[in-house]
């Protein structure tokens, strides 16, 4: 095993290593796939358009996958680094031996390497944190993709340039659809079809059917039902109510889905959706033992419930006690979930759901309805105070994620018009203030008692340092004047990445006196390192009050270069994330490169404006601005790649 990188680099590639020897033995157990060839190699680059390629026994890979040490790399890109690492490998198999027949397949290779990789790292960290992260992906990318002008089936029956399909739908979609055939088999099942498929079609050129038919074959249940989901676009929609007779001791689910309609997909139909779910007593917190009726056909297993048709009732008998129900436990269909869920009822499964990402998942509905709708503030800051305590000490990883509150960029992909990034900002930023205050005192004490250096586990130790980020974070927004002084400490005293980056961030976009001297002597340690530069690039571009001045300053600093794509998404990614920013000088900003890159770089030129793809749901005057801007762009762009994501960007 061979990892190719430039010599004082070389030091950083210990954990790509292992995690490469971690993944050979991965596969070995979990899929029967041994390694075929004698010697295995990577190399390194620095100027790269993806995040890696799995070119047969020598991978071509992007530094920021491989180079890894917690001096210059934080807690979540080494994470990234060990998942690319396995990503390519699984490649070896899902995607060399077994390739695809045409373009149109790309999924087939990429939507179940992906679900491979997510399950390699589900057993590095925290499952349930794995899922949350994944499940977050899907929602912040994948979900706003399929509501708009780029929505396309995992398996898309058309393109111009198929490096436009390098996208969210293809790769995390594709895995999610994996995964659900997966959770219906069960392991021992999914895995007699997997391997049906690599006796059957090991060095052949195959398609997406083939794959459902050697599944099927292998485990003796149907799956083609699943090949709708690759052929349609869009986020079914799952609507759910419940009704309770306490006379007759019985709990009445009733389900129904819908796909938004589509002007290219005239006949979308119903997709079989496994509903994982299950039901507490609300008095108790006790998860009661499911007996459904025989109203149902597909009866409830382990806890899922194949939900296949347009609608359903399904009847619970022996329910002594008026039940909680939990639906989408460890979200087990990409689909939209509407229940009609009290504010109680939500804090009661942040509570007590047994599982890590149900509590994260009824958190975030939780405190989307706060944000969206205004109530249930109180109800959440009780719950955390109930359940943080104990849960730090368990799992601080996932502590760290229940206060994971929406982003902007999230909320705003859920309004279809009249968007006005302005206004969710705000709120948003009520929010935040309400949290600070009523859970400062806890973050503080938190804070000062919690210490990474005593855990044992890496898994354990980024929990604790993601929460004391978060902690610094909200002692700052609370005003706490303290609080600039603990986190420019530790931005000195440290020699980990998360730490000092989760500093600096705190001091830099809260405008703190020990800012731009951090920022100063950041430059100074890292100037030669470029992936711990590209940090200190996004940290400013990232800042909510960026400006029009600090993306010129940015841009054209001497270290910004146009030929590395990591330094221009550094700079573009950090001003993406906060919208009012991308809406107002970021027009601009990625218009600008967009022109630029049609003729230098045109993957990364369509990409780019792709940020802007969600113009048309912005409120007047905006909209019409960012439309003209956009018309104007297109005699302007020569590239395939750019033409044809500027047109769909229009064609709404
Ligand atoms: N096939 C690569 C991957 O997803 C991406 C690329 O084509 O560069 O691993
Ligand atoms: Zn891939």
């Amino acid at each position: 095993l061979e990892i190719y990188a430039v010599e004082k680099d070389i030091p950083k590639c210990r954990i790509a290593m292992d995690a490469l020897k971690h993944s050979m033995q991965w596969d070995e157990e979990h899929y029967g796939r041994p390694y075929d060839l004698d010697n295995y190699m990577i190399v390194a680059t620095s100027q790269f358009n993806m995040g890696a390629m799995e070119n047969k026994g020598l991978n071509i890979f992007n530094t920021s996958c491989v180079l890894a040490d917690e001096e210059y790399t934080t807690d979540a890109a080494i994470m990234r680094v060990q998942s690319v690492i396995a990503h390519e490998y699984f490649h070896n198999w899902t995607g060399n031996r077994i390739t695809c027949r045409d373009w149109f397949q790309l999924c087939l290779k990429e939507g179940l390497t992906v679900f491979r990789d997510q399950s390699f790292s589900e057993d590095l960290q925290s499952a349930a944190v794995q899922r949350i992260d994944d499940v977050a992906v899907l929602k912040a990318h994948q979900f706003p993709e399929d509501s708009g002008p780029l929505s396309h089936p995992p398996r898309p029956d058309h393109f111009v340039e198929i490096n436009n399909f390098y996208t969210a739908t293809v790769y995390e979609k594709g895995a999610e659809i994996n995964r659900m055939m997966s959770t219906l088999l069960g392991k021992e099942k999914f895995r007699k079809g997997t391997d049906e498929y690599f006796s059957r079609h090991d060095g052949q050129a195959v398609t997406v059917e083939d794959w459902v038919a050697a599944l099927t074959a292998g485990s003796g249940i149907d799956l083609s039902a699943f090949l709708t989901w690759y052929n349609q676009p869009g986020t079914p929609k799952l609507e759910a109510k419940g009704q309770y007779d306490a006379a007759a001791q019985t709990y009445r689910l009733s389900l129904k889905q819908s796909l938004k309609a589509h002007p290219k997909y005239p006949n979308l139909k119903a997709v079989p959706i496994p509903v994982a779910l299950a039901l507490f007593n609300a008095e108790s917190g006790e998860q009661l033992t499911l007996n459904s009726s025989a109203l149902v056909e597909n009866a409830v297993q382990d806890g899922v419930y194949l939900f296949d048709a347009e609608s359903v009732d399904i009847e619970f008998s022996g329910v002594v006690a008026k039940p909680v129900v939990s639906l989408l436990r460890n979200f087990s269909a990409p689909v939209d979930l509407e229940f009609n869920y009290s504010d109680e009822e939500l804090a009661f499964l942040m509570q007590h759901e047994t599982s890590g990402f149900n509590q994260w998942q009824a958190a975030q509905t939780l405190l989307e309805r706060i944000l969206l709708d205004g109530h249930g503030a109180e109800i959440y800051v009780q719950a955390m105070k109930n359940t943080l305590p104990e849960l730090i000490q368990k799992d601080p990883l996932l502590a760290s994620r229940l206060f994971d509150v929406p982003s902007e960029g999230y909320l705003g992909s859920r309004i279809d018009a009249g968007y006005s990034p302005a206004a969710i900002q705000e709120k948003r930023n009520a929010l935040l203030e309400t949290l600070a205050r009523e859970l400062g005192a806890f973050c503080k004490e938190t804070f000062l008692a919690l210490d990474p250096d005593l855990q044992k586990e890496f898994s354990q130790a980024m929990g604790v340092r993601a929460l004391k980020n978060i902690m610094l974070g909200m002692m700052a927004r609370q005003g706490d004047a303290q609080a600039f002084e603990l986190a420019y400490a530790q931005y000195q005293a440290t020699g980990n990445m998360s730490e000092r980056l989760g500093a600096l961030r705190v001091l830099v976009w809260n405008d703190a006196p020990q800012a731009q001297a951090a920022l100063a002597d950041f430059y100074k340690r890292f100037n030669d390192e470029a992936l711990a530069l590209d940090q200190w690039f996004m940290v400013q571009a990232a800042h909510p009050k960026a400006s029009a001045e600090t993306v010129q300053y940015l841009t054209s600093h001497p270290d910004y270069d146009l030929t590395t794509p990591n330094r221009i998404r550094a700079v573009s990614g950090g001003l993406n994330a906060n919208p009012v920013n991308t809406w107002s000088f970021g027009v601009q900003h990625f218009i600008g490169l967009a022109k630029y890159l049609d003729e230098k770089n045109p993957i990364v030129g369509s990409r780019l404006l792709q940020a802007l793809s969600r113009w048309y749901t912005l409120a007047e005057p905006q909209r019409s601005q960012v439309k003209a801007e956009l018309e104007a762009l297109k005699p302007q762009v020569k590239s395939k790649n750019v033409s044809e994501t500027l047109n769909s960007m229009l064609n709404v």
